[in-house]
């Protein structure tokens, strides 16, 4: 029954009138499925989390900020990437007690950056997921947040991905409004890898473009990714955004993208994702 069960599950999963047989493996990926979901339940009551910190410059390499970058640090397997629970974390919904304490954490730090004349005009982005974005009180959410670390909001920049936008415009666009009244800033992550149109771009009050890594990557061989970045840039100057670059690692990237007009980057040439003790003894290190 339990495995007829499994199976009907798996057949509704995959839309009307479809049709599936039991197999074992459908039985091993729900175990593991539970089991990483009991995991990460643990994980939140024992926090087992960490925010890592990558530095995001200018064209003088002055620092401006940074991500944070969520980190899982398992009792047994160690430091897991967001890739490998992220996704499922959406799916199960417990991305949004993870979501809120990065939100938290996060805004601690700017308050204690905003506290320290050396570290007072430093940004910090933070990645939402499509669940905390959708959630309905997540512009209160996150007002609460801004006001009880008593933060200034436009040192906060929340980072959505296109594919969360345009999955409800209208209903993105209203949340959006709703955080943009409280100060906070946005820069789009992963830019170019949905199907956005000038037409929709131009309605969200986004302040930065963050041109993704993919387009970064292989810029310096490529000339359709170098007409990619380059229309990014000239597109964001027209809609007077700001434009970031991520997951820049040589030299040569930096030039090609230095000579498009782009002014803020971010990747390994700089520095990798840090732990914020790391962060801060670099930070001290390059001024
Ligand atoms: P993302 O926001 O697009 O972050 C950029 C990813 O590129 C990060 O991977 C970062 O470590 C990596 N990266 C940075 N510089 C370079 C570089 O020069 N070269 C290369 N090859 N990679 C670079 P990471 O930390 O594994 O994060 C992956 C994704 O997980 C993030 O993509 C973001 O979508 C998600 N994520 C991370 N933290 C959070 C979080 O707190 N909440 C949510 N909802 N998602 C998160
Ligand atoms: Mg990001
Ligand atoms: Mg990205």
């Amino acid at each position: 029954m339990k495995e007829a069960d499994i199976a009907m599950y798996q057949a509704k999963k995959a839309g009307r009138n479809s049709l599936r047989f039991f197999d074992p493996e459908m039985q091993a990926s729900i175990n593991a499925h539970a089991n990483l979901e009991n995991e990460l339940r643990r994980a939140i009551e024992q926090q087992q989390f960490q925010l890592h910190y990558q530095v995001q410059v200018d064209n003088a390499r002055q620092v401006l900020g940074a991500e944070v970058l969520i980190r899982w640090l398992h009792p047994q397997r160690g430091l897991i990437a967001p890739a490998n629970f992220i996704p499922l974390a959406e799916e199960c919904g417990l991305i949004l007690p993870i979501g809120k304490w990065v939100l938290e954490t996060a805004c601690a730090q700017l308050k204690a950056w905003q506290d320290d004349p050396f570290t007072c005009k430093l940004t910090l982005s933070v990645n939402v997921s499509a669940r905390q974005f959708q959630e309905k009180d997540f512009v209160g959410q996150v007002r609460t947040v801004v006001q009880n670390h008593n933060i200034n909001p436009a040192l906060l920049k929340l980072e959505p991905t296109e594919t969360i936008l345009l999955e409800n415009i209208e209903e993105a666009l209203a949340t959006m409004n709703g955080l943009k009244e409280i100060g906070v800033h946005f820069s789009l992550d992963d830019f170019g890898t949905g199907y956005s149109s000038l037409q929709y771009l131009k309605k969200l009050p986004l302040n930065q473009l963050k041109i993704d890594q993919s387009f970064v990557k292989d810029l310096v061989f490529d000339s359709s990714d170098q007409a990619i970045v380059r229309t990014i840039i000239v597109m964001a100057q027209s809609l007077n955004l700001d434009v970031i670059a991520e997951g820049v690692e040589t030299e040569a990237q930096l030039q090609i993208l230095h000579e498009q007009g782009c002014k803020h980057y971010q990747g390994y040439l700089f520095g990798r994702p840090m732990p914020i003790a790391e962060f801060t003894t670099q930070l001290k290190r390059v001024s």
